[in-house]
């Protein structure tokens, strides 16, 4: 039905708005974090070799993780579209609207979230505390 979804759409406008500003913030911290490494130079004495290869694992772990959370919110949008978002994966209830608004892109209501036996869908994202 038309109006259904169309109020359903407008429903999830903000979160919608919420993904797409944090997927740009993220892309950019990884474009950023990417050229950083791209710009190191070979350092002349050991210390600074170590400080680098520090500072370069440190930037490839938050790479990494942004770019597993921009998977994550991109997903999320695709719930949106798809008229599956706020819906949990796990037992098909609704998601509460509490637990969207900490984590937008929430896939398990809190009841599976907080059943060990539950959570095996459960990503390393929506173990981590909400985006700001
Ligand atoms: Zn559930």
């Amino acid at each position: 039905m038309a109006i259904k979804k169309a109020s359903v759409a407008k429903k999830y406008a903000a979160y919608e708005a919420i993904l797409k500003r944090r997927i740009a913030e993220l892309q950019e911290r990884v474009a950023r974090a990417r050229a950083e490494i791209q710009a190191e130079n070979d350092p002349d004495d050991e210390g600074a070799l170590a400080y680098r290869n520090t500072n370069r694992e440190m930037l490839m772990t938050n790479i990494e993780r942004d770019v597993q959370s921009i998977l994550e919110m991109e997903r999320a949008l695709d719930r949106i579209k798809t008229g599956r978002y706020g819906i949990c994966v796990s037992c098909d209830e609704p998601i509460a609207e509490a637990r969207l608004k900490a984590l937008p892109w929430a896939r398990i209501c809190i009841a599976c979230a907080t059943n060990p036996n539950q959570n095996r869908r459960l990503t390393g994202l929506e173990k981590l505390s909400p985006a700001r």
